[in-house]
């Protein structure tokens, strides 16, 4: 049988900028980096499937309708032409199996799309993703340079950090090898 390879992406801090500590919760207030759109079309065209894995509680928290955070969700997929895109809404950690830095949205994608975790990646800005991505067997990329991520890590650092875009679209062109 032949594997997929994938890119496993956080959202927020990837792909759209955060407010302060917080997601989106509302069309008005998501705003995409500029780099959004470049660093897809790069994971894409190296053979690998981007996909989303995001921790979304706000709904079970009682800060944001659900269906407001659903709609900012279709319209990052819009946009960004993402045809895979995990999320947990589940309040808190220990709750669930799938809120990162639990590995389950990272397992449902490998048993939905034949995926090997071990030849694939995975970029996010928080110590939580990088935990996710540690326990699925990924390679992982740091993309924040804050030492306060990295000294939740303690013994899982992430395989490589990168605190701004340029860095990492070079470190993506040697890592993504198209074989
Ligand atoms: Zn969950």
């Amino acid at each position: 049988m032949r594997y997929n390879r994938a890119v496993f992406l956080d959202r927020d801090g990837v792909l759209t900028k955060p407010l302060g500590d917080r997601p989106p919760w509302n069309l008005q207030e998501l705003e995409y980096y500029n780099h959004s759109r470049r660093l897809i079309a790069t994971i894409t065209s190296r053979g690998y499937i981007p996909i989303v894995v995001t921790n979304q509680p706000d709904a079970a928290r009682g800060n944001a309708p659900l269906a407001s955070i659903k709609s900012v969700e279709h319209a990052v997929k819009e946009y960004l032409g993402l045809a895979y895109y995990y999320a947990c809404y589940h309040p808190y950690d220990n709750l669930c199996a799938c809120r990162k830095p639990s590995p389950g949205l990272l397992y449902s994608a490998s048993a939905d799309l034949n995926i090997d975790l071990s030849s694939s990646l995975l970029i996010g800005d928080r110590a939580k993703d990088i935990l996710a991505g540690v326990a699925a067997n990924c390679t992982t990329i740091l993309f924040n340079s804050s030492q306060s991520e990295r000294s939740k890590l303690f013994l899982n650092q992430p395989d490589y950090i990168c605190s701004e875009y340029n860095s990492l679209a070079s470190l993506l062109g040697s890592l993504l090898s198209s074989s």
